[in-house]
């Protein structure tokens, strides 16, 4: 009989949920908007030290309204890291705008700040410099925001911060999500917390997401009529799904620290395998390790990751690769993109040598000891490069 399947990251309720959602139902607040989201936007603004926060229905829907509220539109350009998800650079082929891709550096796999600057000068002497920057911090590491911030400044572009992976992650102290003019968090099913869907976009500025709420519910002019003046959209979120991450936000601190303790167990089994390299974590920075990653050296490690994803596959776990770099995906073909060192693309590098492990904060100790002693299986077949552990 087959077991039951390991995932990535799979949904894990508290057992409050229920109680906010049937204080929806008892109050009849079948709708968008109501008490639940007024709590849920209040609890998050909190946690990460904003002044507000606007709930949405997806953090796709929070990227699209900061940009535009940012004025982006098809004559303008958009920097976004390359190394993410296709959600954090989709908006800006909604607005028209042409996105220009950044690569990744070592230390966090995030937005490299040479690669950026490099950019910014080149952008600056073409006259024409981006309206925004879209830093992203994945799978919960906190970019280099210090360098970035500070190009960002000296070129005065607005930074929209893509923490959709990193809620419960801090960089030198400071909330992931609160570096930017925006922030955007994501509540999808597999998030270290989740609403079923939705998201959330936050900011000091409190005018803009009051502006924010308004092209979320379809621009309606202040009138008593229906009265539209421009366009809007049909972004805000459910009060019934906003029950859900109330419950949620209570255990938040808990899920990081599951997930940081599955990545530990991971390393202490595994990393001492020659040739696996850990993401590692930037120091002064606090990772919520939403999903524990590393990259196999090929030097070293015989098994490629594509083999050993396929392996696991068949015992019914499920590993994945890293994100594809948005510069190599057919939608942006021809896009420009910044390397942080032409001989060395470290998001191409990072891409072809990752995985993503089952990092799931309700996974088993079981669950966990099956991953690692298939791990081992899989590398030891094929490879006779592993230290003994003493
Ligand atoms: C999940 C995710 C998003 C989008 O969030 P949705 O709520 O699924 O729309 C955006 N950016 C990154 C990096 C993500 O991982």
């Amino acid at each position: 009989m087959m077991t039951e399947r390991i995932f990535l990251s799979s949904p894990h309720m508290s057992g409050k949920e229920q109680s906010y959602i049937e204080e929806a139902f008892t109050t009849n607040w079948i709708a968008p908007l109501g008490p639940n989201v007024d709590a849920f936007e209040r609890q998050i603004a909190d946690y990460v030290e904003v002044a507000d926060a606007a709930a949405t229905s997806s953090g796709t829907a929070a990227i699209h309204l900061a940009l535009e509220l940012l004025g982006v539109s098809k004559v303008d350009t958009v920097f976004c890291s390359t190394l993410t998800f296709i959600a954090s650079a989709n908006p800006i082929l909604y607005t028209g705008a042409t996105p220009v891709f950044i690569d990744s550096e070592e230390k966090t796999w995030n937005m490299s700040p040479v690669a950026l600057e490099r950019a910014l000068v080149q952008a600056k002497q073409n006259g024409k410099m981006p309206k925004a920057v879209i830093i992203v911090n994945l799978y919960g590491q906190t970019a280099m925001m210090d360098e970035l911030v500070a190009l960002c400044e000296e070129y005065s572009v607005p930074i929209i911060e893509d923490a959709a992976e990193s809620l419960g992650s801090y960089y030198k102290g400071k909330p992931s999500g609160s570096f930017g003019k925006f922030g955007v968090f994501s509540f999808n099913g597999n998030k270290i917390i989740t609403t079923s869907g939705g998201g959330m976009l936050v900011s000091n500025d409190v005018e803009a997401l009051k502006q924010a709420r308004f092209l979320a519910t379809q621009a309606r002019d202040a009138a008593v009529h229906y009265q539209h003046s421009i366009v809007g959209y049909n972004y805000r979120l459910s009060n019934i799904l906003a029950g859900v991450g109330r419950a949620q936000m209570e255990v938040l601190n808990e899920r990081v620290k599951s997930r940081r303790a599955v990545f530990n167990r991971y390393v202490n089994e595994l990393g001492n395998i020659n040739g696996f390299d850990f993401m590692p974590e930037l120091e002064g920075t606090y990772g919520n390790r939403w999903l524990t990653t590393l990259t196999l050296n090929p030097e070293k490690v015989k098994t490629p990751p594509y083999e050993l994803i396929e392996e696991l596959s068949k015992e019914n776990i499920e590993a994945r690769p890293v994100w594809k770099p948005l510069h190599l995906q057919p939608l942006f073909e021809g896009c420009k993109f910044y390397a942080h060192d032409e001989n060395d693309v470290v998001s191409e590098r990072l891409f072809k040598q990752g995985v993503c492990l089952p990092s799931g904060s309700n996974m088993t100790l079981e669950q966990q000891k099956k991953v690692i002693e298939n791990i081992k299986h899989v590398i030891g077949v094929n490879n006779f490069s592993i230290h003994s552990a003493e």
